[in-house]
């Protein structure tokens, strides 16, 4: 059984290595900014207009909907052998509540993806994402072969409203002000296992699977 939580700084490569981690042990990748976009996407609820108004400044959406949205997943059937939570908890009241909720099925793995703050600047302010295709580019460490074009499509890239620099910086800032309580609350109680995510993808991958194992 695992129930894993993935924490760490925005562009840290969270997404890219839980979805791979998911697929190794079949058990569902749940990542609480994707299913913000997911309904931002879908349409002009209340509720959506609410999500973007923080998730286009870099803020952190209100515990009351996250917290909401979080367990109404993690209560579905598939989640009942495990999943893998990818950017919550994000503070520390997330981090308890998130305890109290999980006593008779506690968390299994808690995992810190550290990543140099310089390069996790590069690494979002330089995303470029081709909506139609779903392909994502970084122009400093993956271009596209024709500026500002989709390789596959041709279409015209954009910017994430959430990858542009200031909100980037308001990221990195609600980061270091809110997330990090919760990596010292999982610090403190000695559960917290940390891997550096400076390295390839596959060598990133190759630790997690290695942490997993014990
Ligand atoms: P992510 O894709 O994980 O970087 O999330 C994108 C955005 O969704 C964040 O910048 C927040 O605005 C919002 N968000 C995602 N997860 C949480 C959370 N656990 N608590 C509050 N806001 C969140």
């Amino acid at each position: 059984m695992y129930n894993i939580v993935f924490i760490g700084p925005p562009g840290g490569g969270k997404g890219t290595q839980a979805d791979m981690v998911c697929k190794d042990l079949n058990i569902p990748h749940i990542s609480t900014g994707e299913i913000f976009r997911a309904m931002m996407k879908e349409g002009k609820s209340e509720l959506a207009d609410l999500v973007r108004s923080y998730v286009s400044k870099g803020e952190l959406v209100p515990d009351e909907v996250v917290v909401d949205v979080l367990f109404d997943r993690i209560s579905k059937d598939d989640c009942q052998n495990g999943y893998l939570l990818d950017g919550f908890p994000r503070s520390l009241n997330q981090a308890e509540v998130l305890d109290a909720k999980l006593k008779n099925s506690p968390l299994t793995h808690v995992i810190l993806i550290d990543v140099d703050e310089e390069l996790l600047f590069k690494r979002l302010t330089g995303r470029r994402t081709a909506v139609k295709s779903g392909k994502i580019y970084n122009i400093y460490f993956n271009p596209p072969k024709v500026e500002g074009k989709c390789d596959v499509s041709g279409e015209d890239l954009i910017i994430r409203d959430d990858d542009k620099p200031e909100t980037v910086t308001n990221r990195m800032k609600v980061y270091k002000d809110q997330t990090m309580a919760a990596v010292e609350y999982y610090r403190a109680k000695k559960v917290l296992r940390v891997v550096r995510g400076e390295k390839n993808i596959d060598v990133v991958f190759a630790e997690l699977k290695e942490v997993l194992k014990s």
